[in-house]
């Protein structure tokens, strides 16, 4: 009699643990994983995720993409993953070792396909991309035209891998491009009001070719200046015959951390110093430019503030 009630017992105590871990393995298992390479993809493929999908961002908030270090932790991730996003463009050359080592045989989903590609000169940007003079700019999100063909890309890929999904996928892509047409609007309508002559900055970070042609803004690189090590006294000299020769009302630059030197090239040439620019990295969450669609927005107001007469 004691055996015949203890059994059940024994079973239901056991059943319960079981039940758990059998639930939470089928709820992890609902998840897919998606790895993406750099902040500004993780963000885009955490908005069109949504609940669906887990994200794994590669190189996070003011990470460097272009001379990354992958991690055995990185290579973990992505063995795991069902779907890769990378922008392509030649912009994460670490990439294809890390898919190799990590044995990756997912769905790998390049954002910027179909982009119209520009080019720009390997030496100004300074982290080359290769060896020729002329290479393919890979800072296509830039435009947010284009960004609306990153969601598209990315949603059409996550269909694929998961299309229990779709209908969650397209909502949450349609939400995105939509939000992306409406800053168009707003930033274009912000950067008419700068007057055509006062166009012009300087930037250290050649990164934004595709921005500047949306918007009618010429980004010019310091001449003769490294982007990849700080810059000297001497290069704050050139610099500052160069803001003045070519009349140039605001500088941004990132390799200029001291601020003395910063603050003498805006005291000998008058022009403005521009609050920090987001180009190849959102900022942590607690920053400026904590998603896409902030990031995009920051800068053209850091712009639109140093270039108002
Ligand atoms: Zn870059």
């Amino acid at each position: 009699m004691n055996r015949r009630w203890l059994r059940p017992r024994l079973a239901a105590a056991l059943a319960v643990p079981l039940l758990v871990i059998v639930s939470g393995c089928a709820h992890a298992a609902d998840r897919i994983k998606a790895v993406a390479s750099f902040s500004i993809l993780g963000d885009m493929a955490r908005q069109i995720g949504g609940d669906r999908v887990e994200v794994v961002t590669l190189v996070g908030p003011n990470g460097d993409a272009h001379v990354y270090q992958p991690t055995p932790t990185d290579a973990k991730h992505l063995s795991e993953a069902k779907v890769l996003v990378i922008n392509g463009l030649g912009f994460e050359g670490w990439m294809s070792r890390l898919e190799r080592s990590a044995g990756f045989k997912g769905l790998t989903v390049t954002a910027s396909n179909g982009v119209a590609v520009q080019q720009m000169d390997a030496e100004g940007h300074g982290r080359s991309h290769g060896k020729a003079r002329a290479v393919a700019d890979p800072h296509a999100w830039q435009n947010p035209q284009n960004g609306k063909l990153y969601a598209r890309n990315i949603r059409d890929g996550l269909m694929q891998a998961d299309p229990d999904g779709a209908a969650s996928y397209e909502a949450n892509a349609a939400r995105l491009i939509a939000a992306l047409d409406a800053l168009d609007a707003q930033v274009r309508a912000r950067l008419e009001t700068i007057p055509p002559t006062r166009r012009k900055v300087i930037t250290s970070h050649d990164a934004f070719g595709y921005f500047g042609a949306t918007y009618g803004i010429q980004f010019i690189a310091p001449q003769g200046v490294s982007t990849e090590s700080e810059a000297s006294a001497k290069d704050v000299a050139r610099i500052i015959r160069q803001i003045k020769a070519e009349a140039i009302p605001a500088v941004f630059l990132e390799n200029v951390s001291d601020k003395r030197l910063a603050e003498q090239i805006g005291r000998e040439t008058g022009a403005r110093i521009g609050e920090a620019l987001f180009s190849d990295a959102l900022s942590p969450s607690d920053g400026p430019a904590p998603t896409y669609l902030d990031m995009l927005r920051h800068n053209a107001e850091a712009l639109a503030a140093a270039l108002a007469p």
